[in-house]
C-alpha cells in the first residue's frame, strides 16, 4: 500500500500553498506570507505528518512546527544565518569539527519535513549543498587521518534519506577506522516519516552493531502507533539505542506537564529522552523563543516529581560555535546590556541573548 511506503510519502509531500489549503484551514495571514517565507526556507511536508494536525486549531502544536507565518519574516540583530558557526569549524566540505572528539558529516541536505525553527535553514532543502562522491571520500580521508576522532554523527538535513546500500557502506567504512570508538545517526525520520524504518535498514543497522540514533519528537502528538512501531523495529530488530532531542518552543511544548507527558511517552516506546534545547539565534526564530530563566524554571520543576530516566539535559548550543553549556541556575552571568555570559568547555567566554 502507498501509504505505508517512504518512497511514496517522499514523493507526495506537500509543497506548496494550494496542497496544504486542501488539507487543513489556512488563515490570511498565513497565505500573505506563504510565498516569502518560501524565498528563504522551503516548505515540505509528508502526508503522514500532516495528517496529525488538527486542522480546526490554529494552535496545534504539529502545524505550528511545519506552517510557516508572518514572524519567520522578522530578522532580528541578535539572529544568524549560521548561529552555530558550522562552516568556520568546517575542515572539509560537509564536516563540522568543533569538540576533539567527535564530528558532525551532513550527508543529506534533504528532511521529510521542514521544521520552521530549523538551525540549519541556510542549507537544508537546498539540493546544490548535498555533497558529492568525491566529498565524500575526502571526508573520509579526514577521519582516517585524525587520529583524535573518537565518534562520527551522520547527520543532515536526514541521513535517512540515503538509500540502505548506502548507509550500509558509510556505517562499515566509518566502522573499520580502528581510532573510531563509535557512530551516531542525528534522524528525524521516525516522527516525519516512520516508514522509512523498514524491515532492510533495520538489518543494516543490525549488521553495523553497535548504533547509537538520536531522533527528534517534541510534542506527545507525535507519538504515534506508527512512530512508536518504528521505534520498536530500531529496538528489536536494528539492536539500535534510541535517544531524544527537542527543541524548547514556546506555544508547542513549553509546559511542565507536555514535557512530562512527552517524556514519559518516549520512555514507554523505548526512547531515552537526551537534550532538550534552547532554541538557537537563527534569523526568523525569535517568535519560538522561551527565555533561558523561564526555560530553566520549567525544567527545574520536572526533577523530583518524575523519574530521572525521562528527564533530558537542558542545554543551549553557544552562539558564535562555542558548543553546548548546561542550562541549569547560576550557569551564567548576566552583563550589563542583558545579555548571558557563558564559559564554554575550553573556557572560553561567549555572550548570548537567549
Ligand atoms: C551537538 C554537537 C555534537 C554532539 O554533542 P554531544 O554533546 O556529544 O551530543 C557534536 N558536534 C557538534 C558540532 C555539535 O553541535
Ligand atoms: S528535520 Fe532537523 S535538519 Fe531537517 S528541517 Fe527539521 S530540524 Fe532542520
Amino acid at each position: 500500500m502507498s501509504w505505508t511506503d517512504w518512497k511514496w510519502q517522499l514523493q507526495n509531500r506537500i509543497t506548496d500553498l494550494d496542497g496544504l489549503s486542501a488539507k487543513i484551514h489556512v488563515t490570511e495571514e498565513e497565505k500573505r506570507s506563504f510565498p516569502k517565507t518560501n524565498e528563504f526556507f522551503q516548505f515540505a511536508v509528508t502526508p503522514y505528518y500532516l495528517s496529525l494536525v488538527d486542522s480546526k486549531d490554529h494552535h496545534c502544536p504539529i502545524r505550528k512546527q511545519i506552517v510557516p507565518t508572518e514572524s519567520e519574516l522578522e530578522h532580528s540583530s541578535n539572529e544568524w544565518e549560521d548561529p552555530l558557526a558550522e562552516e568556520s569549524h568546517m575542515p572539509v566540505k560537509g564536516i563540522t569539527h568543533r569538540y576533539p572528539d567527535r564530528a558532525i558529516w551532513y550527508l543529506s541536505h534533504v528532511c521529510a519535513v521542514y521544521c520552521r525553527f530549523c538551525t540549519r535553514k541556510r542549507k537544508v532543502s537546498e539540493p546544490f549543498e548535498t555533497p558529492n562522491k568525491k566529498e565524500w571520500e575526502e571526508a573520509f580521508a579526514y577521519f582516517e587521518a585524525q587520529t583524535n576522532l573518537r565518534e562520527i554523527i551522520l547527520s543532515g538535513g536526514d541521513p535517512l534519506t540515503l538509500s540502505d546500500e548506502v548507509l550500509n557502506s558509510i556505517l562499515g567504512r566509518l566502522k573499520a577506522i580502528p581510532h573510531i570508538n563509535q557512530v551516531r545517526i542525528h534522524t528525524r525520520h521516525p516522527v516525519t516519516l516512520p516508514m522509512r524504518i523498514t524491515d532492510s535498514l533495520c538489518e543494516v543497522f543490525a549488521r553495523n552493531f553497535p548504533l547509537y540514533l538520536v531522533t527528534h519528537f517534541n510534542h506527545p502528538k507525535e507519538i504515534t502507533e506508527t512512530s512508536a512501531e518504528a521505534i520498536r523495529k530500531l529496538v528489536t530488530r536494528g539492536h539500535v539505542s534510541v535517544l531524544n532531542q527537542s527543541v524548547l518552543l514556546r506555544g508547542i511544548n513549553d509546559r511542565t506537564e507536555t514535557l512530562s507527558e512527552l517524556n514519559y511517552k518516549l520512555i514507554k516506546i523505548g526512547v531515552k529522552p537526551y537534550y532538550l534545547h534552547q532554541c538557537d539565534e537563527v534569523f526568523g526564530s525569535s517568535h519560538f523563543v522561551v527565555p533561558i530563566e523561564e526555560g530553566i524554571q520549567i525544567h527545574k520543576t520536572l526533577r523530583g516529581f518524575h523519574s530521572g530516566i525521562t528527564i533530558p539535559q537542558y542545554v543551549k548550543d553557544l552562539t558564535g560555535g562555542g558548543g553546548k553549556v548546561l542550562l541549569v541556575p547560576n550557569a551564567y552571568e548576566k552583563t550589563a546590556d542583558g545579555k548571558y555570559r557563558f564559559k564554554n568547555f575550553k573556557g572560553k567566554e561567549y555572550d548570548v541573548s537567549h
